[in-house]
């Protein structure tokens, strides 16, 4: 099949090499040049762990390209995806900002030629299909075209395995042309006897909200437990795993930390809660989960806080881990981006190392962080250490050099990547989410 991703970000890049890792000739278009041309030199824009071997295999053996060009990408393909961003709007109401999806709808409308399935791979409010629907045939009437959703569930740090092996692929459609080419385009996952769920195109909409809101209750749900376990003196560790061995229930989302970020579920989740707002209802559920984890990274701040005694002014403060999750470059809304604000706002001096999120970090915290080049560097003369993202290179510090460079060996495991005793017994006065 010919295929042609509209936007090439986290989700379009990852989707449109996987495409053509399935067999597909795929042309990924952005309207960012710089990022046409690195790619174009081989360079790709985010970190996404296996994805630069992909596209190099792709690219070499002719079957994934990039453009900025539409006129080049549309006129041919089988099948147009939309996988440009869907930011909060900036208006700060939480309503999902549509501004990019019916730009590129216009875009692509111009150049459509003999029929062609329109895919809306972003995330997007139920009845932005039918948006997009209208939009294309008002700008092309002579348009032959069906409209589909197929929401992304990939992870950012898994993308590639959870692309090419999801535990299910949903699929709004309503016409059996648009489903005979999506099928097509997903035949290897058919073969692999991956689940296709084949909806109504307003089910598939609200299918991904529902599940980021699932997962983001029950991140909130896990951190109000912790809460809970740190005041009883219980440990949440124990719990979740005894709660998780649940069938009903699940292991997996059952970790506590800082509160979940990253560029989906906080925009998601208040997204729902303001679709649903428009129907006279509520979330109460969600609303809730939002509250709560607001409230769990203002207690992590409260946690820094009175293990540095009661202050963090005048503190230096060592962080280890700056993106949303390991595995990513991601920064978008990232427990640090509130967290560490609110630190030195009392006065804190803060250091910083994330493996991959620097560049980013640079960019969008304040600037008053120092960067540097590794862990050990970053905690000479810190009155507190906190492990803020769990990257695999934290988790085996070397205990002794750390607590030797810090000026108090105070330790803040958001992540409980360390165990309490092993910790106490190396001589630093530890605490982590959920665990005396
Ligand atoms: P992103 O910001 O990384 O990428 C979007 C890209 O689209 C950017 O490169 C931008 O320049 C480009 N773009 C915008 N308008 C364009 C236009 N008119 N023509 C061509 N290119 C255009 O965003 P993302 O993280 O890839 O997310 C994309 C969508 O997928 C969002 O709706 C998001 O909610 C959803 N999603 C994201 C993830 C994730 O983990 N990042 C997972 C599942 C779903």
């Amino acid at each position: 099949m010919r295929i042609t991703m509209i936007g090439t970000g986290y989700v379009g890049l990852v989707t449109g090499t996987c495409f053509a890792e399935f067999g597909h000739f795929v042309t990924c278009v952005d309207k960012v040049q710089h990022k046409i041309d690195q790619l174009n030199k081989g360079t790709v824009p985010i970190y996404e762990p296996g994805l630069d071997a992909l596209i190099k295999k792709n690219t070499e053996e002719g079957r994934l390209s990039f453009t900025t060009d539409l006129s080049r990408a549309i006129p041919d393909a089988e099948a147009v995806f939309l996988a440009v961003g869907t930011p909060s709007s900036r208006r700060g109401d939480g309503y999902a900002d549509l501004t990019y999806v019916y730009e590129a709808a216009r875009d692509v409308a111009r150049y459509l030629r003999g029929y062609t399935v329109v895919v809306d791979k972003s995330t997007v409010p139920v009845g932005t299909a039918r948006q997009v629907e209208r939009v294309l045939r008002e700008t092309n009437p002579e348009a032959t075209f069906d409209v589909a959703s197929n929401p992304e569930f990939l992870r950012e740090g898994a993308a590639i395995t959870d692309f090419m092996r999801p535990d299910r692929v949903v699929v709004g459609v309503e016409s059996d042309r648009a489903a005979q080419v999506l099928r097509e385009i997903y035949k290897p996952l058919y073969l692999r006897d991956t689940p296709i769920v084949q909806t109504t195109i307003e089910t598939a909409e609200l299918t991904k909200y529902a599940a980021n809101a699932f997962l983001a209750v029950k991140i909130s749900f896990i951190n109000e437990i912790a809460m809970v376990c740190e005041a009883v003196n219980a440990n949440v560790i124990d719990l979740a795993k005894a709660i998780g061995m649940d069938g009903r229930i699940g292991g997996k989302f059952l970790h506590p930390g800082p509160g979940y970020g990253g560029s989906c579920f906080p925009k998601d989740t208040v997204a729902l809660m303001r679709i649903v707002q428009e129907y006279g209802e509520n979330v109460r559920l969600v609303e809730a989960a939002v509250e709560a984890n607001a409230a769990q990274k203002a207690r992590m701040v409260k946690k820094i806080r009175e293990m540095l005694g009661g202050s963090e002014t005048g503190k230096t403060i060592a962080v280890l881990g700056l993106t949303f999750k390991p595995e990513t470059d991601d920064m978008r809304d990232a427990p640090a981006a509130t967290i560490l604000p609110a630190l030195l706002e009392k006065g804190a001096r803060i250091r910083a190392h994330d493996p991959k999120g620097m560049e980013e970090a640079k960019r969008s915290l304040p600037e008053a962080i120092e960067y540097k080049e590794n862990p050990y560097e970053t905690v000479v003369g810190a009155d507190c250490l906190v492990l803020m993202t769990e990257w695999n290179q934290y988790r085996a510090l070397d205990l002794q050099r750390i607590k030797r460079a810090m000026n108090t060996p105070i330790f803040v495991d958001l992540r409980n990547v360390y165990d309490p005793e092993i910790m106490r017994a190396a001589g630093f006065s530890y605490t982590g989410v959920g665990r005396k």
